[in-house]
């Protein structure tokens, strides 16, 4: 029998030869490549708190490593334990009634958000795509045969998108709605009164809402981050909730997250997890359950410590002439609109877009940020604050001695 692949068939199939690196992944690995080479590299680029993982939740790791109950499969939507931590968290801080049947716990956020979109897109539907974008969405909703429908609001509508804008981009295939906020990567969130009026016009128009709320508990000046299902419950049947202790926990590593959804919905993610992944790695989902029930006070010194860091780098950045940065209210990220630099020279160099620009200013100042074109239309840029003060003040510093 021949070995050889038939001629006309590529090597690399095309659903996934279509998948682009992520981009936020490509930057983040350049910059920690140049200060391996000695480069003193400043990176806004990180997509992470920079905290370690609070003591009490590595503790139970430990003792979860060496009790025997963890050494083998357990079911593969999770522990029960956890599950019903989740709906706990589920109940107070997304304002979502629902029950430990309807939680699958994944392998953090990302397979929730792959899960999502497999379960609930067919070959051909619109996915409605409020850009700027987290940059995995795109490719999970094409992964699944999906087309993402992107629908951009710029920093003069402080990067959120209107139900006129949503409702403009509706089609007879429209399925989905893809709702993130916090945002990444703008920070922005969605008051109570324009959260309801998405899921009002969702439930109006019977699209389904995948809710990613993993940076709900980091929101800052007394904001609330609306649950969509505390603003409209009769969304639940045709919602899937996506969350995780990644970003409030500091446990991106442990990678822990899950999705919430009506039965029919679990079940079929279910039976597509019970085959993809089997159970996330019980050490992992014994720490979640300590992150998720013991002391708060980690996450609350945590968000202090974000909330005087995103004053520090939304002030500084405004200082720089070209440079429109709205105040975020969530996550750990802010989004300049750089469009007034373009196209003008800094030492010799000619950016048109803000790819070329971040790469200028990795190249000229040392200094590591994310390009706009990884999350929708080029113009901006990226920068996380998840760094330490001194780190976000010396970075300023080069931006701002840059462009003066
Ligand atoms: N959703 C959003 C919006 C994110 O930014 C991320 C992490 N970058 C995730 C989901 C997934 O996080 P994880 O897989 O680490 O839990």
């Amino acid at each position: 029998m021949s070995t050889e692949a038939p001629r006309s068939a590529p090597r690399i199939a095309s659903r996934v030869a279509a998948i682009a690196e992520s981009a936020t992944l490509k930057v983040d690995a350049k910059a920690k490549a140049l200060k391996a080479e000695g480069r003193p590299i400043v990176s806004f680029a990180a997509g992470e708190p920079d905290f370690a993982t609070p003591q009490h939740v590595v503790d139970a790791a430990v003792d979860a490593a060496r009790d025997p109950r963890n050494h083998h499969y357990t079911p593969a939507a999770g522990l029960l334990e956890l599950r019903e931590a989740i709906v706990a968290k589920t109940r107070t801080v997304s304002g979502a009634d629902v029950t430990a049947g309807q939680v699958i716990v994944t392998n953090g956020g990302k397979q929730a958000v792959y899960q999502a979109f497999a379960t609930l897109v067919d070959v051909g539907d619109e996915v409605l795509l409020p850009a700027p974008y987290w940059t995995t969405y795109p490719e999970a909703i094409r992964l699944a045969g999906g087309v993402p429908v992107e629908v951009f609001a710029g920093s003069d509508q402080d990067y959120l998108v209107t139900v006129e804008q949503l409702e403009a981009a509706r089609t007879d295939r429209t399925k989905v709605l893809l709702f993130c906020s916090p945002s990444n990567p703008t920070g922005a969130v969605y008051s109570p009164e324009q959260t309801r009026a998405i899921g009002e016009w969702a439930l109006e128009h019977g699209i389904w809402v995948i809710s990613d709320e993993i940076y709900q508990d980091l929101v800052y000046d007394g904001t609330v981050a609306t649950g969509i299902l505390a603003a409209v419950p009769a969304l639940a049947d045709q919602t899937v909730l996506v969350n995780g202790v990644a970003k409030t926990y500091a446990m991106t590593g442990w990678r822990v997250g899950w999705m919430i959804g009506p039965a029919d919905v679990v079940r079929a993610a279910g039976n597509l997890q019970s085959h993809l992944s089997s159970n996330v790695s019980n050490v992992s989902q014994r720490a979640a359950i300590a992150a998720l029930t013991g002391p708060q006070e980690p996450v609350i010194a945590m968000r202090e410590a974000f909330a005087r860091r995103r004053r520090l780098i939304v002030d500084g950045l405004n200082a720089i002439p070209g440079f429109t940065t709205p105040t975020p209210q969530g996550a750990f990220y802010v989004y300049p609109d750089v469009t007034a630099l373009l196209g003008r020279t800094w030492r010799g160099v000619t950016p048109t877009t803000s790819l070329e620009l971040a790469d200028m200013i990795l190249d000229e100042a040392e200094v590591a940020v994310v390009p706009g074109e990884a999350f929708g239309p080029s113009g901006y840029l990226r920068l996380s604050y998840a760094l330490g003060d001194d780190d976000i003040r010396e970075g300023v510093a080069r931006l701002t001695r840059l462009f003066s």
